[in-house]
């Protein structure tokens, strides 16, 4: 029988872990399906309804909460809500897929717990507070404000990064997604 796994990328946002994520993604060995999370935030850029996340509106995605459906969920910034739906991992491992996640170190360390033998909790380092400003700002996607928000959440959630059962530094990211590939693979294969 199919043994599904959980494979969780967790990390302040500017971290690189999207681009390793998707890098991910496309190793055809490693047999992975993206988990679309639900959101509340306002789409950005180019992003796809369905690919990107399952954009809902703050009332709907509150519905969602009452009825149980989410294996987790977070307010991770103030009004913004993401969360795991329970169909999707269902959705994943019907089709004989490894459910990869990127998502925030709150919401990764819950689904460890939850699973914790089926799980690999990653978390992604930042080379420094400095640097992730920088990138951040680079990206463009988000108002000063919205950046000075995600900077502040960062120092505690790379507080957390001990609870991780692994750690990878992203200051070259192609030796990051290197050390990611290895990472995933072994743990798939054990
Ligand atoms: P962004 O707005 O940049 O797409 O995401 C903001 C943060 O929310 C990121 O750290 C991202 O990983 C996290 N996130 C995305 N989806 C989920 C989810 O389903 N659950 C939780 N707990 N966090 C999520």
């Amino acid at each position: 029988m199919f043994n599904g796994k959980l494979i969780v990328f967790s990390a302040p946002s500017g971290s690189g872990k999207t681009t390793i994520v998707k890098h991910l993604l496309t190793q055809k060995e490693l047999n992975l399906a993206f988990s679309i999370s639900a959101t509340s935030r306002e789409k950005r850029g180019e992003e796809i309804d369905g690919k990107d996340y399952y954009f809902l509106s703050t009332k709907d995605f509150k519905k969602h909460i009452k009825a149980g459906d989410f294996l987790e969920w977070e307010e991770v910034y103030r009004d913004n809500f993401y969360g795991t739906l329970k169909t999707e991992v269902e959705r994943i491992w019907a089709m004989g897929k490894h459910v990869i996640f990127d998502i925030d170190v709150s919401g990764g360390l819950r689904i460890k717990k939850k699973f914790p033998e089926k799980t690999l909790a990653v978390f992604i380092k930042p080379p420094s507070i400095d640097e992730l400003k920088i990138r951040l700002k680079k990206r463009k996607t988000e108002s000063e404000d919205k950046i000075n928000m995600r900077i502040s959440k960062a120092s505690a959630e790379l507080a957390t990064a001990p609870l991780f059962d692994c750690i990878i530094e992203n200051e070259i990211l192609e030796k990051a997604k290197k050390n990611a590939h290895t990472k995933v693979l072994k743990f798939i294969e054990s």
